[in-house]
């Protein structure tokens, strides 16, 4: 049972997804014994069933190192068949087709990747099951009768508003677990990022052409293998860029991204004759926090900080993770003046910072927690990034020679070797 993972979730999210997996269960035991199915359901429910199978071996490999990548709850490829299957089947083969297609993917792929546990496929097909029998119970309301028949303006807005029911079922179900099973969701986290919304959307449209497609010119829907093999590639290639620049434990630019985006705004600084500016941030006496408190409040101070940094500055500056406890933001267009006055709000921020003991929720006892910022500008600093780094990290360590928990912009006597940026630990 422990391998099942389930029982480690609060109380009330397990207790939501069980009421899921229920509702979803009795839903389909009733529909089942309620609704008929024809022999051309049972056909188009033959064909989707073996197409995405079909689909799902040939992307095998791109889906596994997507899994392995991240956990993204909100791009599913498969409701590209759970989708026609659910216009163009009864409901009861609908989740029969839901069914098939899980347990192969979760055969085939999912069981061996560690942190994909029985539990979550279960879960997550119960909510497709029921994101199906919404869209079903949907379009079965369109005034236009069946719309995959006769395809008019209506019944083209009535597909719309399918794929419309489908997802915001899936993704409010999604959502609603993530709230009960965590309390720290952002609303990103919740809503999903432009990116997956889009995927999702497209996904679904190449849903409807199916069903249209498979109820017209069957043999036409080999022409959707593949687009849909393109936008899964590119999804991975979008998760494979992410983790590539990405610091996985803050969210910020690792240190080669930055600096690859740090020299193109300088560039750009240099020829539009715009000034910008660096800030090296330097959290004080970290070790000290990771020895009183451990690593892992260590590491959610880390987290807490790098949120702060990014709240603290605009949209389009760069915040990285330049090494263990260093952070650097580069400003485009900014003065020296309004980056001194940026860095002591992040130090402010800092100073106030409440991180919560993960067990207890109560706030860490005697967490007392400052940052040293140097700031440095282009041009009066220097031409070339690794100048300006080196004078931010000079007026940094004239931070600390002051006495910590402050900002500097200048450099003083102490100039100690330029550190080249070390992966972070
Ligand atoms: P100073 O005020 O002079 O900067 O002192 P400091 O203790 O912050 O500096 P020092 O460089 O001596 O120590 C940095 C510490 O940061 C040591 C290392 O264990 C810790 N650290 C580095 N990366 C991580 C990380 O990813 N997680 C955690 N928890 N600690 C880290
Ligand atoms: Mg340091
Ligand atoms: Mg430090």
């Amino acid at each position: 049972m422990t391998a099942w993972m389930l029982w480690t979730k609060p109380r009330r999210g397990v207790a939501f997804m069980l009421a899921v997996e229920v509702l979803a269960v009795a839903l389909s035991a009733w529909i089942i014994a309620a609704q008929p199915v024809t022999q051309r359901d049972l056909i188009n429910f033959a064909a989707i069933t073996i197409i995405g199978v079909v689909a799902t071996e040939t992307s095998r490999q791109v889906e596994r190192m997507r899994r392995r990548l991240a956990g993204t709850p909100h791009v599913n490829l498969t409701s590209v068949w759970t989708l026609s299957a659910a216009l163009l089947t009864s409901p009861s083969l609908a989740v029969a087709t839901v069914v098939l297609l899980y347990g192969h993917m979760w055969f085939r792929m999912w069981r061996r990747i560690t942190g994909r546990h029985p539990y979550r496929v279960v879960f997550s097909a119960s909510m497709v099951v029921l994101s199906c029998l919404a869209a079903r119970g949907v379009a079965d309301l369109a005034p236009t009768g069946d719309i995959l028949d006769d395809i008019t303006a209506v019944g083209l807005a009535w597909l719309v508003l399918v794929i419309l029911v489908y997802s915001l079922v899936n993704s409010g179900l999604v959502a609603l677990a993530m709230i009960l099973n965590r309390d720290d969701t952002s609303i990103v986290q919740l809503l999903g990022t432009w990116q997956e919304n889009s995927i999702e959307y497209a996904t679904l449209c190449i849903g409807a052409l199916t069903a249209v497609l498979l109820a017209w010119r069957p043999w036409l829907v080999a022409l959707i293998f593949m687009p849909l093999y393109v936008l899964h590639r590119s999804v991975l290639i979008r998760q494979l860029e992410h983790a590539a620049t990405t610091d996985q434990k803050t969210g910020l630019l690792n240190a080669t991204s930055w600096q690859t985006l740090a020299t193109n705004e300088l560039q750009r600084a240099h020829s539009n004759g715009t000034e910008c500016a660096v800030l090296m941030v330097d959290l004080d006496h970290f070790k000290r926090v990771n020895d009183q408190h451990g690593h892992l409040a260590g590491d959610d101070v880390l987290r807490a900080v790098a949120d702060a940094m990014r709240e603290e500055v605009r949209d389009y500056d760069l915040c990285g993770r330049f090494g263990g406890e260093e952070f650097v933001v580069l400003m485009p267009e900014i003065e020296l003046t309004a980056a001194i006055e940026t860095a002591a709000r992040i130090c402010a921020r800092v100073r106030d910072l409440r991180i919560e003991n993960t067990t207890t929720g109560q706030p860490l006892e005697g967490l007392r927690l400052s940052a040293s910022i140097g700031v440095a500008t282009y041009p009066d600093a220097g031409k070339e990034l690794d100048e300006i780094l080196l004078a931010a990290d000079n007026a940094m360590f004239a931070a600390k020679d002051s006495g910590r928990d402050q900002v500097r912009a200048v450099a003083v006597s102490r100039a100690p070797e330029r550190r080249s940026p070390s992966p972070a630990e």
